[in-house]
């Protein structure tokens, strides 16, 4: 055992800390879970806790079928939600095969291959997540109309407001598990709040989405209201997104900072990995924004980002590259708007960390800034300015995946394939319902 792992030893007695949760992610991206006792911690340090991998999604091959988790120790901390009765502590793990290989189907792993090879080049990847979500009335029933806790808007202070009690206890629990808050607000739609998670590295800043989302949606059922993470669970109202501004480090040293670079003081490192996001950004489409529903918000207005393209303070761009203080060089970053809050983190940022990467290997050229709102563009505009259109549907974007060599090596073979299969059904289902828009085209009531 290294120092770590006593440590962890250590606070649970200390604490008496009754359960342990070991923590993983499925490849679709649902959080999934086994409570051991204290005693067995040693060995799961140690040998690792034997589970059944063929009963979890996208862990299916049959001989991966007895799979280890081993605990990450690094990320020990204890539930802030399951009240005083009992300490239960959790930690994320890392998946193995029996003989001690790590997983190829675990997502930790994919986003951890691509850390190595930023690493490889010099680089740590830093992310800011800005984490959207709707707080609604428990729903009776899925035909009634979704009713949202507020009519509030943008930044609103909602008198009394459940929002704001929420966002303070969310806010609260979140630091206590030792996830540091930057901002959190009402945002545009009604019920729709935002919490930012401050800057850390990807494979922290994935962990604390995982974390994240489960913690609000457990505070909200304390409350008696319902969490959603879905991209667009309202057509007339704004979507929820998962902006995440991003920065390469060289140690110290912020890797996309240039004060004398003309291009909003974006260095060239940082002007290539942003030109490899564009460039890249249809083949990973399906990775960041995995669901039908994920389309519906890209091409349902309320400023999130239809086309590539980049800007400055362009909210319409998929990219926005903000100006610096100089004295603040440390905050360099690229905000990268397209991801939603339901995407599988590991796998969102494994691809968005390659595509930058691969901008910076093969030294691509940042296209010509787009000053112009690109949704008022006529086609015909657009296409003269050279700005391509995001898929309009998954299934655009399974295709687009489908041929794509660079997503088959950032995956990797296994997850690859269950990521297409496991889409094309979701495509397939959504297919062969009738919607209440089609019967309207049809019946008269
Ligand atoms: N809700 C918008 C989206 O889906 C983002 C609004 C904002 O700029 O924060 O991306
Ligand atoms: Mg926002
Ligand atoms: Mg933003």
């Amino acid at each position: 055992m290294d120092s770590a792992q006593e440590d962890v030893l250590q606070k649970i007695a200390e604490l008496g800390v009754q359960f342990i949760r070991l923590w993983f992610t499925d490849v679709s991206g649902s959080l999934k879970s086994v409570a051991i006792d204290p005693a067995e911690l040693e060995d799961a340090f140690n040998e690792g806790i034997g589970f059944d991998g063929s009963a979890i999604e996208g862990f299916t091959r049959v001989y991966e079928s007895d799979m280890l988790l081993r605990p990450d120790a690094s990320t020990f901390q204890i539930l802030p939600w399951r009240g005083e009765d009992a300490e239960v502590g959790r930690m994320f793990c890392d998946v193995y095969t029996p003989d001690l290989q790590p997983a190829r189907s675990d997502p930790r792993r994919v986003l951890e291959r691509q850390l190595e090879r930023a690493a490889n080049l010099g680089f740590t990847f830093n992310i800011h997540p800005e984490i959207e979500f709707y707080l609604l009335q428990p729903p009776t029933s899925l035909d009634a109309p979704l009713r949202p806790i507020d009519n509030a808007s943008y930044f609103d202070h909602v008198p009394n407001g459940g929002d704001n009690s929420f966002r303070r206890r969310a806010v609260a629990m979140l630091e206590e598990m030792g996830i540091s808050v930057e901002f959190s607000h009402h945002e545009n739609g009604p019920g729709q709040n935002e919490i930012d998670l401050r800057a850390s590295d990807a494979l922290t800043g994935s962990d604390n989405i995982m974390t994240f989302r489960i913690l609000i949606e457990e505070i909200a059922m304390q409350d008696d209201m319902v969490a959603t993470f879905m991209p667009k669970p309202m057509a007339g109202e704004a979507g929820s997104g998962m902006h995440t501004h991003m920065s390469l480090f060289e140690g110290e040293h912020n890797a996309f900072y240039d004060g004398a670079s003309d291009i909003y003081q974006l260095s060239a490192t940082g002007q290539a990995f942003t030109a490899g996001l564009l460039a890249h950004a249809r083949e990973y489409s399906a990775v960041v924004n995995q669901h039908v529903n994920s389309y519906k918000r890209l091409w349902g207005g309320s400023e999130a980002p239809s086309y590539i393209c980049w800007g400055h303070n362009n909210r319409s761009a998929l990219v926005r590259v903000p100006l610096y203080k100089p004295e603040k060089a440390g905050d360099a970053r690229i905000e990268y708007r397209g991801t939603d809050p339901a995407a599988n983190p590991y796998l969102a940022y494994a691809a968005l960390l390659a595509a930058g990467l691969d901008g910076i290997e093969k030294e691509m050229k940042l296209p010509l800034e787009t000053e112009d709102d690109v949704w008022r563009l006529s086609d015909k505009e657009r296409r003269a300015q050279g700005i391509p259109a995001l898929p309009l549907t998954l299934e655009e974007a399974l295709s687009e995946l489908r041929q794509s060599e660079f997503m088959a090596k950032v995956l990797g073979e296994e997850v690859f394939s269950y990521v297409l299969r496991n889409k094309e059904r979701e495509w397939r289902e959504y297919s062969a319902q009738i919607t209440r828009g089609e019967l309207a085209k049809f019946l008269r009531v």
